[in-house]
């Protein structure tokens, strides 16, 4: 286990000031030169963009950052929202227990703060959905509290900084004593998002920029030349495969039968096409309504974090005054595929050449 404190002594000064010269242009972000005239990063904006960019990149987030913040402009409105408009938005951003979560979360603030956040990591931490790393960079960038906030960026350059063998994840507690060393009383808010900065743009996964680095003369792993090796991971065991049907239904009105996921699960609470449920083994037909199902050869793939999903596809077209006994008919005009998640958009786009 590696000191950081005599190493990292000198480190928060030298990266706020290459902070202040190369920020990123992030539309959540209250730069530092707006900060530095006192303008106050809205608790609201950096908890939504912080939940959105759990397992996202900033590419993905942004769009749907613009959208939420255009539709529901603070806590307050996006507390008031319905859960489907919500899901419908998220849609495709993957995830989706942060989508309900996000939405609990908004609610407890309306409802037990007055709509406004606690002002503490310990006081965040209490609200639904709300884990240490999302109290942590809330409580730093918008209030400047000394918190320590450790996402994949951090740990990537505190692992090279102090050359930490460790693999991942058991590294993680060693990571965070370390950057907690180096988290200074002032501007922890902006040293927060430098460490973010540096670890996204110079100090990258596989190329570390390091002639370009404020922090070379202070990093370990550079001196070792073992940079691009840290930080360790242990190896990751396969992912198993599960295997499932999804059929896609077209009334003769062109109304599409959807159905909402169950609350709890993956994809809980989402809009999609009904399936059966995801086995190791191939599973039986379990359709939602009696109709000539064909099978066209095609299959729907996959990725969760924990399995491979393949799922057969079945459609049919339906007359009218089919009532099924399973989900609902969406007629043409209210179809959005763009509300389903990814998953189902592959399976609709496999089905429409049959069907539209
Ligand atoms: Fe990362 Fe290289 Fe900078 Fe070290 S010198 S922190 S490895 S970019």
């Amino acid at each position: 286990m590696r000191d950081g404190g005599a190493a990292g002594g000198g480190i928060a000064p030298v990266l706020l000031h290459w902070y202040d010269r190369h920020a990123r242009d992030l539309p959540w972000r209250i730069g530092p030169a707006a900060r530095a005239r006192g303008e106050r990063p809205d608790p609201y904006r950096v908890w939504l963009s912080e939940v959105m960019l759990q397992q996202t990149t900033v590419a993905a987030v942004q769009g749907y950052y613009r959208r939420f913040t255009e539709r529901w402009p603070d806590v307050a409105a996006l507390a008031a929202a319905g859960d489907a408009e919500v899901m419908a938005e998220w849609a495709g951003l993957g995830y989706y227990a942060r989508a309900r979560n996000l939405l609990k979360c908004a609610r407890a603030v309306v409802a037990d703060h007055d709509g406004r956040f606690p002002e503490t990591a310990e006081g965040l931490r209490a609200l639904p959905g709300i884990g240490p790393y999302t109290a942590a960079a809330v409580a730093a960038i918008a209030y400047d509290e000394a918190a320590t906030v450790v996402d994949g960026n951090v740990e990537r350059v505190v692992a090279r900084l102090f050359t930490v063998e460790t693999p991942l994840p058991s590294a993680k507690p060693e990571l965070t004593r370390l950057a907690a060393a180096l988290t200074p009383a002032k501007r922890p808010g902006c040293f927060a998002q430098a460490m973010m900065d540096l670890g996204a743009t110079v100090c990258t996964p596989k190329s570390p920029a390091c002639g370009i680095c404020p922090l070379i003369h202070a990093c370990r792993a550079r001196a070792e030349g073992i940079a691009a090796d840290l930080p360790r991971k242990a190896p990751k065991a396969a992912k198993p495969v599960r295997q499932g049907i999804v059929y896609v239904a077209r009334r003769a009105d062109g109304a599409w039968l959807l159905e909402t996921r169950p609350e709890t699960g993956l994809l809980g609470g989402m809009l999609g096409f009904p399936t059966t449920d995801w086995a190791e083994a191939a599973p039986a037909e379990a359709a939602p309504l009696p109709a000539d199902w064909t099978d066209p050869g095609a299959e729907v793939r996959h990725t969760f974090t924990h399995f491979h999903l393949r799922l057969a596809l079945r459609v049919a077209r339906v007359p009218e005054g089919t009532d099924p006994p399973r989900g609902h008919w969406v007629p043409a005009a209210e179809f959005r595929p763009a509300a389903l998640p990814t998953l189902m958009r592959k399976a609709f786009d496999l089905a429409r050449g049959t069907l539209e």
